[in-house]
């Protein structure tokens, strides 16, 4: 008798080795999906442009990469798709897209929409997610302890190794998604003092943004850019005009610097609410992003298109998978 977890096995070998995805791929065709990548290059992420690819070669193989624009004409038209479209998306702006990513989907002639925070292109700020990363691997204390929500038994985080700091972090990075906008960035100004390190008022190099001048050279190169806010704050946000003030914001300003019309919208960490999805209509945008994990319909609501998430550590069946829609 052979055991459940070898059955398992040679089942998921059968369905990689013997095409056994295709069937998948092929019934979901008319359906259209849109990937969501984020980093390229971080010490956690050795090898992360071989992974990549591997990833772009499989959708060359089994899907038609399409420009987001193509998805939005569709979505205004009724026009159909190729069978089986994907579109790139990549959240936040950061610049290992140019020097790491872009290359691997050039080779592959894999259009790519990135979604710009306009205030981090601009040197005003850097997101809260990279100051905790750079702030658990280089300061000088050797434990934490902190509260997080504020009213919450305290943490005693020891960061001795790096797998200490890596747990540190990711717990870190957790408990802040959960609370108040403004609670959350009173605690990053905390960092500096609980890690005993300086912040550096911009990115370090590892977690620099894109440069205008790189978003125009990136245009020309046929690249697509859309809006992320400026700030990258939760939506939804406690008053409205701060919620319009961040979506047209950074919208305007991708138009000012590259003179030419920002068209799709990426919620910050996909969350939105009634408010957020009008004003995105009211600016005009003609799609928007969520992180609802899903393929999406022919006349799926363009103000709440569905992704799939992509993990450059995942391995090479789970991404396979992931991509054929097993997973949502
Ligand atoms: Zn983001």
């Amino acid at each position: 008798m052979i055991a459940a977890p070898a059955m398992k096995r040679i089942a998921r070998f059968a369905l990689h080795r013997l095409g056994g995805l295709r069937p998948l791929i092929w019934s979901s065709r008319k359906r259209f999906r849109i990937l969501t990548y984020h980093r390229f290059s971080l010490p956690d992420l050795p090898g992360a442009v071989e992974t990549l690819d591997r990833q772009c070669a499989f959708l060359r193989r089994h899907f038609q990469p399409v420009p987001l624009a193509e998805i939005a004409r569709s979505l205004n038209t009724g026009a159909p798709l190729p069978p089986g479209a994907v579109a790139v998306t990549v959240d936040d702006g950061y610049r290992d897209f140019l020097q790491d990513a872009f290359p691997v989907f050039e080779k592959w002639r894999i259009p790519a929409t990135v979604f710009l925070v306009t205030d981090f292109v601009d040197r005003k700020m850097w997101p809260w997610w990279s100051q905790v990363e750079y702030a658990a691997h280089h300061g000088r204390a050797r434990r934490v302890r902190l509260s997080l929500p504020p009213d919450r038994p305290e943490w005693d985080l020891p960061l001795e190794s790096r797998e200490q700091r890596q747990r540190a972090e990711a717990l870190i990075r957790e408990q802040l998604v959960k609370i108040p906008g403004r609670e959350r960035l009173a605690f990053v100004d905390s960092l500096a003092d609980l890690f005993d390190l300086e912040i550096p008022h911009e990115a370090p190099p590892e977690h620099a943004a894109l440069t205008w001048d790189d978003v125009r050279q990136l245009a020309a190169a046929g690249v697509e850019f859309g809006a992320h806010t400026k700030t990258h704050p939760i939506l939804p946000l406690e008053d409205e005009a701060s919620i319009e003030e961040e979506i047209a914001g950074s919208k305007a300003r991708i138009e000012e610097e590259l003179g030419r019309q920002a068209l799709h919208f990426c919620y910050p960490n996909g969350d939105y609410n009634d408010a957020a999805v009008a004003a995105v209509a009211r600016c005009g945008f003609q799609t928007a992003v969520t992180i609802h994990a899903g393929l999406n319909a022919p006349r799926a609501n363009r103000y709440l298109l569905k992704r799939l998430s992509i993990d450059l550590d995942s391995t090479g069946e789970y991404f396979r998978e992931h991509v054929a829609g097993m997973h949502v």
